[in-house]
């Protein structure tokens, strides 16, 4: 039996996860070629933090090189962009040539955000994506006195700011918003992350609007803010959020909305093509974190293989890597009607943690300082547990479930001295022991309180 001819446009997290899976089944059923823009083969992105902070080289990080396709008999066209896909011929055109296909599957992940502020084009403005990115970041700090600002306190304005600074830059991090990782965070999380940033020598500068690049003989020298206050710096690092790379699916007449559109089979409109990863809309969602990845690749592979199997969206959970702050965010933890808070707050010791309620379920956590029961509450989230029978003593984690009846007194009496339970209003022990937790409305949450 000849070989079906597949075609990979993109050697990302998701295409690496979906050829291994391929290959374990079916070694050889497949002539696959591989695109991939970067000159190099397959890499843990989401390693590319602590290779910037030096816990680990590239090396290290690399999942997929020529060598393995190679084995596999993948004819790899690394460094080469995908420029067309028509789907009626069948035939993907790469800067070097066109190549036909019997199946494709895109997989071209996102591009970063760029903000058009003046001075956006100059030398030593990049985003944080990809290992040059890291590169150019490694190679800033290495000058004496480098200095860099970051535009945005998300989870990865804050890991290059916390790699660079490990490395000895003087940084700046310039955010928008009013507090740190606002799309994960509450106000208190954030403010508790701030300190622990700065005193890590980091300078933060929140409900900052950049306003324009200054450069220099062609190089960034500063950015000036809305209110002109100038932050000088030999580097700038734009991490304001990705967009899912689709211009391919758009020129080949795929159906695409803010992402490339797949079914539960990772089938885009036009049946022969397959679509995986950050550049994908599935039911309305996009993705930008590795474990549904890896999910659509895993269906991806079997929808090409010709067995059933179905994506199915799921709850994530976020952490930060290289900080050096242990920070734990999970689910929904929006203010609504109907949702109460359960919080927990121990300033002394740099503790605190949130959960969210609603219809005695648990839909959201945030934790900071100890997240060691952030995969016990992840997974009461993900199964839908009743949680009634343990509301009382839920905040203080599995330890005090058990098979016994839950007693909020034996755990209050096990906090620190300056632990502090309830909401930011002021809720202490005493009220605890009484009435069990109660809850709050976070929109009284002041930050304040627990700094
Ligand atoms: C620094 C960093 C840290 C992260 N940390 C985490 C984390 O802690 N946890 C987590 O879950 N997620 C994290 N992420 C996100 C995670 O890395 C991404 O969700 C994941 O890599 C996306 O995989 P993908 O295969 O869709 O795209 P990618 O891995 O981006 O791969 C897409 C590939 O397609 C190539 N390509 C694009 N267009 C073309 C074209 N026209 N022709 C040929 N090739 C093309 C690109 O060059 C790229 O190599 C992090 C991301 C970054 C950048």
């Amino acid at each position: 039996m000849s070989r079906k001819r597949l075609v990979v446009i993109g050697a990302g997290m998701a295409s690496g996860r979906a050829l291994e899976q391929l290959f374990a089944t079916e070694p050889d059923g497949w002539h696959v070629t591989l695109f991939n823009a970067e000159p190099r083969g397959s890499y843990n992105r989401i390693m590319l933090s602590p290779v910037l902070s030096g816990e680990k080289s590239f090396d290290q990080i690399i999942t997929h090189d020529a060598d393995w396709y190679g084995q596999h008999g993948v004819t790899c066209r690394f460094g080469e962009r995908v420029t067309a896909i028509d789907t009626q011929a069948r035939t993907v055109t790469g800067t070097k040539g066109t190549v036909a296909y019997d199946k494709l599957l895109i997989a071209t992940g996102s591009d970063p955000f760029v903000i058009p502020l003046p001075g956006h084009d100059l030398a030593g403005v990049i985003a944080y994506r990809d290992a040059d990115d890291t590169r150019r970041m490694i190679d800033a700090a290495a000058q004496p006195g480098a200095r860099a600002v970051v535009i945005g306190g998300g989870l990865l304005g804050l890991e290059a700011a916390a790699g660079m600074r490990a490395r000895g830059m003087a940084v700046t991090v310039v955010h928008l918003p009013g507090h740190l990782m606002e799309r994960q965070l509450d106000p208190a999380a954030g403010e508790l992350l701030c300190h622990a940033l700065e005193d890590k020598g980091i300078t933060v500068r929140l409900g900052a609007n950049s306003a324009e690049i200054i450069g220099k003989d062609g190089h960034v020298r500063a950015l000036r803010l809305a209110d002109g206050t100038e932050i000088p710096c030999d580097l700038l690092v734009m991490a304001v959020g990705i967009r899912p790379n689709v211009a391919l699916a758009t020129h080949a007449g795929l159906a695409v909305g803010r992402g490339i559109e797949v079914d539960d089979q990772m089938r885009t409109s036009h049946p022969d093509v397959l679509a995986i990863g950050e550049c994908v809309e599935h039911r309305g969602a996009l993705f930008g974190l590795v474990a549904p990845l890896y999910d659509q690749a895993r269906v991806a592979a079997q929808t090409l293989m010709g067995q059933p199997a179905a994506f199915l969206q799921k709850t994530l959970a976020t952490k930060l890597k290289v900080t050096g702050c242990d920070l734990f965010s999970t689910g929904d933890f929006e203010a609504g009607d109907g949702r109460e808070d359960i919080v927990f707050r121990d300033p002394g010791r740099g503790i605190y943690k949130r959960l969210v309620i609603e219809r005695d379920r648990l839909i959201g956590a945030v934790m900071y300082g100890d997240t060691a029961d952030g995969n016990w509450f992840f997974g009461l989230i993900r199964d839908g547990t009743d949680i009634s029978a343990m509301r009382e003593t839920l905040i203080f984690g599995p330890a005090y479930q058990g098979g016994t009846q839950p007693d909020p007194s034996a755990a209050v009496a096990a906090l620190p001295h300056d632990a502090d339970t309830g909401g930011c209003n002021g809720t202490v022990r005493r009220t605890l022991s009484a009435w069990g937790l109660g809850s709050t409305d976070p929109r009284t949450t002041s930050p304040r309180n627990v700094a």
